[in-house]
């Protein structure tokens, strides 16, 4: 954070308002693990921003065009990209409130509608970024090969690079791939988040969701819904409305933590070790 950040919000109101708009208040938001996080109260209404000096050059850029695809699809609140540049992005303020009681129904219906959205193949026609980690999109037409090729090995080979990972995990990993064809089912590209984890879940003025901070492509949903567990999950009445709007395939509990062998490999590739033991357990219960 600059010692007076004022200036430096203004320029990035005018950069994306084409006018001089001054900033009556901020307040820095927490939560955000990677970029500063930013509330501006004018006298054009409330922004919202999110800045990083050291940002890859096109990070900010296909978070925008992220934004954008999810927001194309009109089924769940996105904000509205108002500016972005190689140093900031500027969105519409999410106004939390108090949630309606609702919520959840309504979240785990649209999140199943969000997924029911599908493409010619997996993947994105752009590569984007997961954390501050590139996430390849190259299509694939199956799923299960776009969940090896383009999620597992590309971030198990970096972990093994980086001395995480041991050889003995990598030969599991390599066990576990021929294995995944019976153990996960191979559904349709479904539009995801990519990102969804408690942290990327706001409320809006309605009351109801908003997601922020995502890291789209067409994937399997169940990865999704996996990842919503990892920190905790969200409230049973969630999972309810989804399956009751798009219902799993019987055995999801069981695949969780194949899913999650994505997050955690990024984890370890963004935050170290800590996060080896879960990739461990996985590994080791089906692989000897
Ligand atoms: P980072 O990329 O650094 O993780 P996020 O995009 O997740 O940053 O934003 C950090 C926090 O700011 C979020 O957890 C959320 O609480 C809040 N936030 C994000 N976008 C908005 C928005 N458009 N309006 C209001 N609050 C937001």
């Amino acid at each position: 954070m600059f010692a007076n950040p004022t200036p430096f919000f203004e320029s990035v109101l005018f950069r994306s308002l084409g006018k001089s708009v001054s900033v009556d208040q901020y307040l820095v938001l927490g939560g955000g693990s990677i970029n500063q996080a930013v509330a501006l109260t004018t006298a054009e209404g409330q922004f919202f921003v999110k800045y990083n000096k050291m940002a890859p050059k096109d990070m900010f850029g296909l978070e925008a065009r992220g934004l954008q695809t999810l927001r194309e699809a009109e089924e769940i609140h996105i904000p509205e990209v108002i500016g972005v540049d190689e140093d900031f992005l500027l969105l519409e303020f999410i106004a939390g409130r108090r949630t309606k009681n609702n919520y959840w129904e309504d979240f785990g219906q649209s999140l199943a509608r969000l997924h029911q959205h599908t493409h010619s193949s997996f993947g994105l026609d752009y590569n984007n970024y997961i954390g501050r980690l590139e996430q390849i999109n190259d299509p694939l037409e199956d799923g299960i090969a776009f969940f090896i090729e383009k999620r597992l090995k590309i971030q198990a080979g970096k972990a093994f690079y980086e001395g995480y990972l041991s050889k003995t995990m990598l030969r599991q990993f390599d066990q576990l791939y021929a294995k995944l064809p019976e153990l996960i089912p191979n559904e349709k590209p479904a539009l995801l988040h990519g990102d969804l984890w408690s942290g990327n879940v706001i409320s809006n003025h309605l009351g109801l969701v908003a997601l922020v901070d995502p890291a789209v492509y067409y994937g399997l949903r169940e990865t999704e819904l996996a990842f919503t567990h990892m920190f905790g999950g969200f409230h049973e009445r969630f999972y309810n409305a989804y399956h009751e709007t798009f219902p799993l395939e019987p055995g999801f509990d069981n695949r969780k933590d194949i899913y999650n062998l994505y997050p955690l490999l990024v984890h370890v590739n963004l935050f170290g070790q800590g996060y080896l033991n879960g990739i461990r357990r996985t590994l080791d219960k089906y692989c000897k």
